[in-house]
């Protein structure tokens, strides 16, 4: 009999169908007569009960079966009356695929979020985990499916490059170490070639740069790719490796650009509501009571649009009202998430997009207003989490392009490829960047960055 994956089981009804299933044993219990075992094999957070007769089987061979162990389960579909489920499964043949070592950690339940963390290898295998794992993966297809929907073309930027698109000093340097040309200092010691690109390279910041090329030749692109950043902050908000989604578009502006993040975001939390409902259900009960209706109320909601100016006005109104943030607050100064948290949870009561940043605080490239003094950014900002999307409308002249490159003291030999977008043919565009993982935060109600991504790669982890 070919394998049912567990899933599928689940939904069938045809009781007394001969079926196999193969899985990892999550718990064991019964009585000398009777066993039933809980088995899992994460295609759903659901396990399936396997009802054992004890005196049918080979008494070594049932002490193989501890928790974490491995097996092949032959049996036939009953109809459940305790499991919890529909259907169970009578075992006729039991094979122990693979025994499961007495160090196993996760025999009991219930470890804490931090000591998981510590065995990130083996954390799939909870239910919380897999449940996070599997939304993480239909946000990917979500993703794809948005854009490929909307006629944007799935660009590719690299990993390795010479520009800092942030200008923020957070990136990771590359060298080599060629073990076949290896290169040693007068002690003998093995020496790294900093020079294989005759030139500092580094681990990409963003792909927004390579972006906008796309999208001035291209129309509408995105990118979805891995971004590291070293980050010297320990913060639930931040990884040193993390995935992000940039959308670039041609012809449009910073109005057409808030509506594009609105309607992406929507649909994304609006995937997850229509495909992830069981693995949702599972983290509402037992992570975040208040997920599903958080989600629905972001659906429901239209988000606030508002100039930086007036969200500061607020924030400075509220400490003038007894308010107390950890950090300081006025014009001109980089937001913190407790602030934007602030203005979302408490002031407005659902997501808001804040726009027209100080140009001191924001990128060179982005598109300086009128007023001199601020620029056409906008970031938006979610509950639990504070920013979640970063994004503008570009500078497309290129003389004012130019004279920021210089006020900001931006590398420019380094840039002079990008320039040609305002040389060429320069027009409106504007993009944003959504990090991955603080969108799963939002969808997963998981209260850590570090547990949204299989492996965290934060200051000294890089474990596994
Ligand atoms: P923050 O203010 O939280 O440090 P940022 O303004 O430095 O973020 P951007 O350069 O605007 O970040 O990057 C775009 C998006 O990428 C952010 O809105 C955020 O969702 C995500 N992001 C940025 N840095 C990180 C990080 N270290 N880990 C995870 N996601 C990140
Ligand atoms: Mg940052
Ligand atoms: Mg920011
Ligand atoms: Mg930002």
């Amino acid at each position: 009999i070919s394998r049912t994956k567990i899933v599928d089981l689940l939904k069938r009804d045809d009781f007394g169908a001969k079926v196999n299933v193969k899985g990892w044993v999550r718990t064991r219990r019964g009585s000398k007569q009777v066993n039933f075992i809980a088995l899992n094999d994460g295609s759903t957070i659901n396990n399936v009960q396997l009802v054992v007769d004890l005196a049918n089987f080979d008494e070594e061979m049932l002490k193989l079966i501890t928790t974490g162990a491995c097996l092949s389960v032959n049996g036939l579909m009953v109809e459940s009356v305790g499991s919890g489920q529909n259907v169970e499964i009578q075992a006729t043949e039991i094979e122990v695929l693979g025994t499961c070592d007495n160090t196993y950690p996760l025999q009991k339940k219930g470890h804490s979020m931090e000591f998981l963390r510590e065995i990130a290898h083996l954390r799939p295998r909870t239910n919380t985990f897999g449940a996070v794992f599997r939304i993480r993966h239909h946000m990917a297809i979500a993703i794809h499916k948005f854009f490929h929907e909307k006629g944007f073309v799935y660009f590719h930027t690299p990993i390795i490059t010479a520009s800092d698109c942030e200008g923020a000093g957070q990136m990771f340097q590359v060298t080599t170490k060629n073990l076949y040309d290896l290169k040693k200092d007068e002690n003998g010691a093995i020496t790294y070639d900093d020079d294989f690109f005759g030139k500092q390279a580094s681990l990409t910041v963003s792909g927004q740069l390579e972006g906008e090329l796309a999208a001035t030749a291209l129309g509408a692109i995105y990118t979805f790719g891995p971004t590291f950043r070293a980050e010297n902050s320990n913060t639930p908000r931040h990884l040193a490796e993390f995935w992000m989604i940039e959308p670039e578009v041609a012809f449009n502006d910073i109005i057409d650009n808030m509506d594009l993040a609105e309607e992406f975001i929507k649909y994304c939390v609006q995937w997850a509501l229509d495909n992830c409902g069981e693995d949702l259900k599972f983290l509402n009960d037992m992570v975040d009571k208040g997920l599903i209706e958080r989600l629905q109320g972001v659906m429901q909601s239209e988000f606030v649009r508002l100039p930086y100016t007036e969200g500061v006005q607020i924030l400075e109104d509220a400490v003038a009202k007894g308010h107390k943030f950890e950090f300081p607050v006025y014009w001109g100064v980089d937001l913190a998430s407790e602030h934007e948290r602030y203005l979302v949870e408490v002031h407005f009561k659902r997501p808001v997009i804040l726009t027209d940043y100080p140009k001191e605080i924001k990128a060179f490239y982005m598109k300086q207003n009128e007023d001199g003094k601020t620029v056409r950014a906008m970031d938006v900002l979610f509950p639990k989490i504070g920013e979640i999307i970063g994004g503008s409308e570009r500078e497309s002249d290129y003389n004012k392009l130019m004279t920021r490159i210089q006020e900001m003291h931006v590398p420019m030999k380094d840039m002079w490829w990008y320039l040609d977008t305002r040389k060429y043919g320069t027009c409106p565009h504007a993009g944003f960047g959504l990090g991955f993982e603080r969108l799963l935060l939002f969808v997963t109600g998981m209260a850590n960055i570090r547990d949204v991504i299989p492996f965290p790669r934060t200051p000294h982890n890089a474990e596994f």
